[in-house]
C-alpha cells in the first residue's frame, strides 16, 4: 500500500544516511525541481515495505562442490563464506576448490562426456533441457529470492529478468539440440568436449544459462566455475540437475578463487573456455590459452554510449536512460553509462531525468518496491567511491537524489554526473555501479565519434523518431549490440558479444551454438 508523504520540492534534502562504512560522499547539493508531474506539485511516494518471504528458500549451513553428481568438500577441507551485501551477514560456509578439485572435476565431465552425454541424440539431450527449464520455472520463487540475498539485486528483478530469462535460454536451445542439421545445413556439427565456463556476479544464474544451456544442447559437458560472492544460485542448479536426473558429471560446479579459475582454463584436457568477467582477467584468460586448441570466447566489459537525439520522445527515453544505467546497480556489462545527448535538448533531458531519479527507491534488495538494490560487495563498492570522487575532482558536476540509504550493507545513491568531458576517468573507465555521466553532441558525426571514442564495444543505444536515422548511426556505431529507441533488452534468440576491449565470439542465439561445436563436412 503507498502512502504519500509531506515533504515538498522546496523542502532541504533529506539528511544523507552515514556512509555505510563506505565512505560514500553523501551530500546532495540540490532537491528535484519536480516530482516528474509537471506542474510543481510535491507527490513525493513513500512506499509500505512489502518485503518478498525468505522462508521459500531453505539456506544450508554448508555447501559442497558439485563433481560428478556428488556433493563433495574440497579436498584440503577449505571453505569461504558468501555475504548477504544488503545486511553483511554471512548467508552460507562453502566448499573452496582448490587445482586438484578442479582436476577431478575436468576428469568427471571428461568421463561423462565419453561415457553418456555425446553418446546421446540430440533429442535425448533436448528431453534434459527442457526439464531443466520446466524445473528453473516451478522453483522459480526459490531461485528469485536466493539470487536476491546473495547478490544484492532487486527482487523485482531476479523474479522478473534473471530467473525468467534464464529458463527461456533452457527452453530455447533445448530446441535446438536435435535441430543441429539445420543450425549448420550442409555440416556435421560435432561436440567439442569439455567446457570450462567462468561466470562473474552481477547476473550468476543467467550467466550460468548462458553457458550451460547451448554447451549442453551441442553434447558437450561442462566445469563452471561462479564467482566467490554469488556462488548460491549455482549451486542450487545443482539441485536441479539432480532432480532432473542429468547424468552424473555432465554439470560440475567448483566455486573458488579467482586463481583457481586459471587452474580450469589451462588444465590440459580442457578443449572451451568460456569467459564472461573483467578485461583485465579476459586478457589473463586469452594468454592462458594462447598456443592451445582450445575454443575461447571471452565477454568482457562495457562503456555504452546511450544517443539521445532532439527528435527522440524524451519521457520515453529517460525511462530508457533509466533502465540504461540504473538497472541492477548499474552493475551491468552493456549498461548505458555515457548519455550523449543532443545539445539542443540537454537541458529539458536532464531536468526530468533528476525528476526520475528522485522517485527510485533505494534499499532492501527483497522489498518487492525497491528498484536499486546493493552494490555486490565491498570492494566494488570501494571501487565505485573512488571513480565517483575522481569525477568530482576532475571538475564534473554531480547530482544525487535525496534519499535515505539502509545503515548496513553496501548501498550507493543513483548518480548523475554533468560537464563531462571525453578525457575524465568517469568517461572512460568501467564503473560497473550506478553511475551516469552526460556528454553531448550537435551532429550525428559528432556522437558517433564520441560514442566509439572508447576501447570498449559492447552495446549502444539509440532513441530518436527517424527509422532512417537509426540505421544510419548503426552502421556506424563499433557495438556488438546496438537498441533504438529502448535498452538492455535480452532475449534468448538474439547473439550478443563485442568488439575491441569487450571480448569476442557471441552468446545466445545460433550464434551461441557455433562456439561449442566442431563443424565437419558431410
Ligand atoms: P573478475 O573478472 O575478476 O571476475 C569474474 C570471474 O572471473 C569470477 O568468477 C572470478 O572469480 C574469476 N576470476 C578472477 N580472477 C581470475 C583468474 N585469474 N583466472 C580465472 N578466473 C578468474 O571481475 P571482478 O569480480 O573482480 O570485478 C572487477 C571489475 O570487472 C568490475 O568492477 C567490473 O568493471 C568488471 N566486471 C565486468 C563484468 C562483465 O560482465 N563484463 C562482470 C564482473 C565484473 P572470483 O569471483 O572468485 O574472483
Amino acid at each position: 500500500m503507498a502512502t504519500m508523504a509531506t515533504r515538498t520540492p522546496a523542502d532541504p534534502p533529506i539528511e544523507p544516511a552515514s556512509t555505510n562504512g563506505s565512505g560514500t560522499v553523501t551530500r546532495v547539493d540540490h532537491a528535484p525541481s519536480s516530482w516528474g508531474l509537471g506542474d510543481g506539485a510535491a507527490i513525493p511516494w513513500e512506499y509500505a515495505p512489502a518485503p518478498e518471504s525468505r522462508d521459500v528458500v531453505t539456506l544450508k549451513e554448508r555447501y559442497g562442490l558439485f563433481i560428478g553428481g556428488k556433493d563433495v568438500a574440497a579436498s584440503d577441507g577449505q571453505t569461504f563464506v558468501t555475504v548477504n551485501p544488503a545486511t553483511e551477514e554471512p548467508l552460507a560456509q562453502v566448499a573452496r576448490a582448490n587445482a586438484a578439485d578442479m582436476d577431478k572435476a575436468v576428469r568427471a565431465a571428461r568421463s561423462a562426456f565419453r561415457r553418456s552425454w555425446s553418446t546421446l541424440s540430440g533429442k535425448e539431450r533436448a528431453k534434459y533441457l527442457f526439464r531443466i527449464a520446466r524445473i528453473l520455472q516451478e522453483r522459480s520463487r526459490e531461485f528469485a529470492v536466493l539470487e536476491s540475498m546473495d547478490s544484492g539485486k532487486p527482487i523485482k528483478e531476479s523474479r522478473d529478468v534473471d530467473v525468467p530469462l534464464a529458463a527461456a535460454h533452457f527452453w530455447y536451445y533445448a530446441g535446438w539440440a536435435d535441430k543441429l542439421e539445420y543450425a549448420f545445413p550442409g555440416r556435421v556439427a560435432r561436440p567439442l568436449g569439455v567446457a570450462a565456463q567462468i561466470i562473474p556476479w552481477n547476473f550468476p544464474l543467467l550467466m550460468l544459462a548462458w553457458k550451460i544451456a547451448p554447451a549442453l544442447a551441442a553434447g558437450n559437458t561442462v566445469v563452471l566455475k561462479p564467482a566467490s560472492t554469488t556462488p548460491l544460485s549455482a549451486l542450487l542448479f545443482a539441485d536441479v540437475c539432480r532432480q532432473a536426473d542429468l547424468p552424473p558429471g555432465v554439470v560440475n560446479i567448483v566455486p573458488g578463487p579467482g586463481a583457481i579459475g586459471m587452474s580450469l582454463v589451462t588444465h590440459p584436457d580442457v578443449d572451451k573456455v568460456a569467459f564472461t568477467g573483467s578485461t583485465d582477467i579476459g586478457r589473463q584468460i586469452f594468454k592462458g590459452v594462447a598456443g592451445t586448441d582450445k575454443g575461447l570466447t571471452l565477454e568482457l566489459g562495457g562503456k555504452a554510449a546511450n544517443i539521445v537525439f532532439d527528435d527522440a520522445p524524451l519521457d520515453q527515453a529517460v525511462e530508457g536512460i533509466v533502465n540504461g544505467i540504473y538497472f541492477n546497480q548499474g552493475e551491468v556489462c552493456c549498461a548505458g553509462s555515457r548519455l550523449l545527448a543532443q545539445e539542443s535538448i540537454v537541458e529539458p533531458l536532464i531536468e526530468k531525468l533528476k525528476d526520475r531519479l528522485a522517485t527510485l527507491r533505494v534499499g532492501d534488495p527483497l522489498d518487492k518496491n525497491t528498484d536499486v538494490g546493493a552494490i555486490n560487495s565491498r570492494a566494488q563498492l570501494e571501487k565505485i567511491t573512488e571513480l565517483v570522487a575522481a569525477g568530482r575532482a576532475e571538475g564534473a558536476e554531480m547530482y544525487q537524489p535525496a534519499c535515505d540509504l539502509p545503515e548496513r550493507g553496501y548501498f550507493f545513491r543513483p548518480t548523475l554526473f554533468t560537464n563531462v568531458a571525453q578525457s575524465h576517468r568517469i568517461a572512460r573507465e568501467e564503473i560497473f555501479g550506478p553511475v551516469l555521466s552526460v556528454l553531448t553532441f550537435r551532429t550525428p558525426e559528432e556522437a558517433v565519434e564520441k560514442a566509439n571514442n572508447t576501447p570498449y564495444g559492447l552495446s549502444a543505444g539509440i532513441w530518436t523518431d527517424k527509422g532512417s536515422r537509426i540505421l544510419h548511426m548503426v552502421k556506424r556505431m563499433k557495438a556488438g549490440v546496438v537498441w533504438a529507441n529502448t535498452f538492455n533488452r535480452f532475449d534468448p534468440t538474439s547473439p550478443f558479444g563485442g568488439y575491441k576491449e569487450s571480448g569476442f565470439g557471441r552468446e545466445g542465439g545460433m550464434h551461441g551454438l557455433h562456439a561449442y561445436v566442431r563443424l565437419e563436412d558431410r
